[in-house]
């Protein structure tokens, strides 16, 4: 079982556009990021390049869903089929 550092809101991640990354900064001075693309596909945790901490990040996948939207349905039947 992952051991979240914290819950980060989306909104106070910052977006790079070059890279398609939403970035936190991490205690260790490095940042956790993840990609619009994770987000999209149901993925909610933000790891850091630098150090083993990683971050839950709190978003409406809705908000993703048009981006990617064959991946959002998998991770629902995913879902489905865990419950
Ligand atoms: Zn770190």
């Amino acid at each position: 079982m992952s051991v979240y550092h914290d819950e980060i809101e989306i909104e106070d991640f910052d977006f790079d556009e070059d890279t398609e990354l939403y970035t936190y900064p991490c205690p260790c001075g490095d940042r956790f990021q993840i990609s619009k693309e994770d987000l999209a596909s149901g993925e909610d945790t933000a790891t850091c390049p630098s150090c083993s901490l990683i971050v839950k990040v709190i978003y409406n996948i809705e908000d993703f869903a048009e981006y990617e939207e064959d991946c959002v349905v998998a991770t629902k039947e995913k879902q489905l089929v865990k419950n």
